[in-house]
């Protein structure tokens, strides 16, 4: 018999849980999308963006999910043939790397596996061999969702700059943005990507560049970009509909503002506040299972972890059996693996992922853990048990 009926919870790294006043925001007819209501929502939510980014650069809004900005960012700024680093510490640097050679960017590859940040000597061997300054972008991953290995964003400017090396940063925060720390200005970023879907709590479906001067000014110089993804007429838009080459994606915006409305109401520094106690309570439970048999979390270093979402590890044992179990006996549903191919993690069977990005509380958290926790005991994972009680401590510490 299953015990599923009831409210689900779906801990995927995205789409994210949409919360209720987002879903109600969006129930309503359509606006007419030539009046004043649709331009200011559209305005408002750039400029909360940028205050979020800590940026006083452009927001470009897109119709697209990730993919369209990481395409987006590429071919504003550069040309076929031209030199990329991208530092990869997982599936979502591997793609993105993909997409750029499908560009026909030359790119350089610096791999760091699925379990460490960057190796920050390697970069700068790399910046300080480029004598002539061919390097034109260093691509980075803030936080990988396959392996949920963070970057640490301002070092890797500090690199950049103490080489004397002129590249550009790029970074995309798709999956952590409003839920781990980012500073555009301040760290030195070029190009900041996010979409809708994850920290920023909306369906999928909208996705952003943040553009800083350095960066708007090497667009400027660039002809002949593809139509859509051109960012100068959407940043410097003649009539309302260039911001979209388009219809306005009207619902989408509704549910955009009212989620930035919760984020303004809660602070930005209370959100990321939640996401450090809610990810380290999630920590302490998978620390706890650890003691006792295979479970462990993919990140060894808490400094190196992302707070939106954590990758766990049983090597050897088959963890989609527990996934499914979860799924179909209580409700829950865990994240499945992105990557780990390797014979060791079972092709990615022994890795699960759990979600904690956007709209959660402890009382999510605790249902999440102590159900996690219920099914290792029925698919005979062996763990030391009392992971939930770690949970509570930390949350009640801070
Ligand atoms: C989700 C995600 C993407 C891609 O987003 P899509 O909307 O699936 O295209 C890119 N990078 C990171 C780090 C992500 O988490």
């Amino acid at each position: 018999m299953s015990l599923s009926r009831g409210r689900s919870h779906l801990a995927t790294p995205g789409p994210s849980i949409i919360p209720e006043r987002v879903l109600n925001a969006m129930h309503r007819p359509a606006p007419n999308i030539y009046e004043k209501e649709i331009t200011d929502i559209t305005e408002s939510i750039l400029s909360d963006l940028a205050k979020f980014a800590s940026t006083t650069g452009e927001v470009v809004i897109y119709i697209a999910n990730g993919h369209g900005v990481w395409e987006a960012s590429l071919v504003n700024l550069f040309s076929r043939g031209e030199r990329i680093v991208v530092i990869s510490n997982g599936v979502f640097g591997l793609e993105w790397a993909s997409l750029a050679q499908k560009l026909q960017l030359n790119v350089t590859l610096l791999d760091f596996g699925f379990h460490k940040p960057l190796n920050l000597d390697n970069l700068s061997e790399l910046l300080r061999n480029d004598t002539s300054g061919s390097v034109k972008g260093v691509l980075c991953v803030q936080a990988d969702t396959s392996s949920s290995v963070l970057n640490d964003i301002k070092e890797i400017k500090k690199t950049i700059s103490d080489n004397g090396h002129n590249a550009m940063l790029i970074v995309d925060s798709i999956a952590c943005f409003a839920c781990d720390r980012i500073e555009m200005d301040d760290w030195g970023v070029d190009v900041l990507l996010t979409a809708c879907q994850k920290g920023l709590m909306t369906p999928p479906g909208l996705s952003y560049c943040f553009v800083g001067e350095r960066a708007l000014a090497e667009s400027q110089k660039k002809q002949n970009v593809s139509p859509y993804w051109d960012w100068k007429p959407r940043i410097n838009p003649t009539v309302f509909y260039q911001r979209f080459f388009g219809t306005a994606p009207t619902h989408h915006l509704y549910g955009q503002r009212e989620a930035l409305d919760m984020i303004l109401e809660e602070g930005r520094d209370n959100i990321f506040q939640r996401h450090e106690i809610l990810a380290k309570s999630v920590w302490a439970a998978v620390e706890h299972w650890s003691k006792e048999g295979p479970i462990t979390l993919n990140v060894p270093q808490e400094k190196h972890r992302s707070r939106s979402v954590t990758t766990l590890r049983a090597d050897g044992y088959d963890l989609s059996e527990l996934r499914s179990w979860l799924k179909n006996n209580t409700g829950l549903e865990l994240g499945p693996p992105l990557g780990f191919a390797e014979e060791k993690f079972l092709h990615g069977k022994s890795v699960c992922r759990i979600a904690h990005m956007g709209h959660l509380n402890p009382f999510m958290i605790q249902g999440i853990i102590s159900t996690i926790e219920l099914g290792l005991v029925v698919c005979n994972i062996p763990h030391k048990a009392g992971g939930s009680e770690k949970a509570s401590q930390t949350i009640i510490s801070g």
